[in-house]
């Protein structure tokens, strides 16, 4: 038998304990004293993300045709999730959202800045549609080339049935030099997810900040670099600059949520409709 599930918000603690500021860089490595629960998290993670399954995800969220929520309502939808995991986790999915967005805001950023930091998380609804946690926290990764063994735990992957397709298993495996990240298949997640229900709606910076704050092996790890075009390379750096937000702002004081919310209605409503294609 496996231990519990971890509590979804495990995965930025452990992320954030693993990118502390100021650590050397040769630190960053070190996540074999997490705990036993996050080991496993990975371990079925990368078993069981290949290529396929993460094709097959985004053919079948890609529809959006699920449900139709306003924004506010998707937080309070996601809210609902409970972790019987973590008895006393003390900062809800609306609360980190709203503590990333507030402190955003308070660094004067732009309002589709304090959006992203918003909604970022959103596309954790997955898990109320049944997914199990490996299919939409945690790092995320390419599939269809070889794996960079700056991904935490790079051993995981030997169960992964693409090891044994040696197409998939070369430097640029169905790639091509250069094509660009937004040609790259990357792990399945909440992060892809979310990108499908914004596109159509927010600026090119927010998107990369959505679709790529989980993959840690790009925008820290300067990972597949050669996969990346100069425009890539230059949309990242919005990315690193929304990761701190995103990681450290879970100490800050709690938002009140009722007194947050005309404020945060009215940003939404700058950008999205009243209901939106999850
Ligand atoms: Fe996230
Ligand atoms: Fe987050």
């Amino acid at each position: 038998m496996r231990g519990p599930l971890p509590a979804l918000s495990d995965w930025d603690d452990f992320v954030s304990d693993r990118y502390q500021p100021g650590k050397e860089k040769e630190e960053f490595r070190v996540y074999d004293n997490a705990p036993p629960v996050v080991r496993e998290f990975y371990r079925l993670n990368h078993t069981h993300q290949t290529r396929d399954f993460a094709l097959a995800k985004r053919q079948e969220y890609g529809t959006l045709d699920r449900r139709q929520m306003g924004i506010w309502e998707a937080m309070e939808y996601l809210n609902t999730l409970v972790d019987d995991s973590d008895p006393d986790t003390d900062l809800s999915q609306i609360e980190h959202n709203l503590q990333t967005a507030e402190a955003i805001r308070r660094d004067g950023h732009p309002r589709w800045f304090q959006l992203v930091g918003l909604i970022h998380d959103l596309g954790k609804v997955l898990c109320l549609y049944g997914e199990p946690q490996w299919a939409v926290v945690g790092d995320t990764f390419p599939v269809g080339c070889a794996w960079s063994d700056k991904i935490v735990y790079p051993d995981f992957f030997r169960e992964n049935p693409d090891s044994k397709i040696p197409k998939l298993q070369t430097k640029y495996g169905v790639y091509e030099p250069g094509c660009g990240l937004e040609n790259v298949d990357l792990s399945w997640g909440h992060d892809e997810y979310m990108y499908m229900i914004c596109r159509d709606y927010l600026p090119e910076e927010a998107l990369y900040m959505i679709r790529y704050h989980s993959c840690y092996p790009i925008h820290r790890e300067g990972a597949y670099d050669y996969l990346l075009t100069d425009r890539n390379r230059e949309m990242l750096e919005w990315v690193k600059k929304f990761n701190p937000y995103d990681l450290y702002s879970k100490g800050d004081e709690k938002v009140d949520v009722a007194k947050a919310r005309p404020y945060y209605e009215d940003l939404i409503k700058e950008f999205f409709p009243e209901k939106v294609r999850f």
